[in-house]
């Protein structure tokens, strides 16, 4: 029987490590399809255009959005940040697993869109180890550095919203954690739904011969 893939949102403050985590996912198992997201931001050093995001100017994003191209999207600290519709429809169809690794207003769209949507959030250890990353990644400014501090503080007033939090500690473990999280929910009566009318039918059927 052909299951549809589940859409898994992953947020986490910047700094936490979510994009590490996601690779280590989608390289230790194969159901997983991680989403390119589009953003008005400048490319960091290193990051690749169409492997790291698609990057795009405001223009061509705001298209987009009237295009009715994108399942959401949201400014995250003067930029805008989007998640591409049809890839992501395209792979649940044929059984993937679809992470989005997105921000929290981003988060709460799809929610109230795809109301099966799981939706994890990585936290760091503690609010030092959170500096701690973002200094050490060494492609920010200060003031950048300032500024999604500020706004983890922010995020971190809605994380009740998910359904899970995975703290990122030691990376190997997060990675099983997540992964574990995803084979439970993937055991729900809504996505193990056919399975059980299917069985619902074997019964009747059974129950009625015997009759
Ligand atoms: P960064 O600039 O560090 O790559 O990403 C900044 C924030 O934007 C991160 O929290 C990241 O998860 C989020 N983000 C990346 N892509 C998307 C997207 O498509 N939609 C939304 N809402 N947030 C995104």
């Amino acid at each position: 029987m052909k299951h549809k893939g589940l859409l898994i949102v992953v947020s986490g403050f910047s700094g936490a490590g979510k994009g590490t985590l996601m690779k280590a996912l989608v390289a230790r198992y194969d159901n997983y399809a991680l989403s390119v997201s589009m953003t008005t931001r400048a490319p960091r050093e290193g990051e690749v255009d169409g492997v790291s995001y698609f990057f795009v100017d405001k223009d061509t994003f705001e298209k987009t959005i009237e295009k009715d191209g994108l399942i959401e999207y949201a400014r995250y600290v003067d930029n805008y940040y989007g998640t591409p519709k049809a890839w992501v429809e395209e792979q649940m169809a044929a059984g993937k697993d679809v992470i989005l690794e997105i921000e929290i207003q981003g988060a709460l769209k799809v929610k109230e869109k795809f109301p099966d949507a799981l939706l994890m959030f990585v936290m760091p250890p503690s609010a030092q180890e959170l500096r701690r990353r973002l200094v050490g990644r060494g492609t920010e400014t200060e003031e950048i550095i300032d500024s999604r501090m500020q706004r983890a503080l922010q995020e971190a007033q809605g994380i009740e919203n998910y359904d899970y939090v995975v703290i990122n500690d030691k990376l190997d473990d997060c990675v099983e954690q997540m992964h574990q999280i995803i084979t439970a929910v993937h055991q729900s009566p809504d996505c193990r739904i056919d399975f059980i009318n299917q069985l619902r039918e074997e019964l009747n059927a059974l129950v009625k011969g015997e009759e």
